[in-house]
């Protein structure tokens, strides 16, 4: 079996007048920083924010062509909490 080694580094910025705040995951997989599959949109600051980015850019790393499909199932019983 191989083994990898994935770090996440999560970090957070308050700009000095105390009026911005962001945050967000970094990524590293076997000691190196991974670039955001889609630099276009984001930087590799924000890898680590999705389940989905972050898989593609660990396994593009990893030279695997990636599909992913991506479902969201509700179930609702109709009744009320209240
Ligand atoms: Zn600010």
């Amino acid at each position: 079996m191989k083994k990898v080694n994935i770090m996440l580094e999560e970090w957070d910025y308050t700009c000095t007048d105390g009026c911005c705040f962001s945050y967000g995951t970094k990524i590293y997989l076997n000691g190196k920083e991974l670039e955001h599959p889609n630099p276009e949109v984001d930087d590799n600051s924000y890898v680590g924010d999705s389940v989905i980015t972050a898989l593609l850019a660990v396994l593009k790393e990893l030279c695997y062509e990636v599909e992913i499909d991506l479902t969201f199932q509700v179930e609702l019983d109709g009744t009320c909490s209240e």
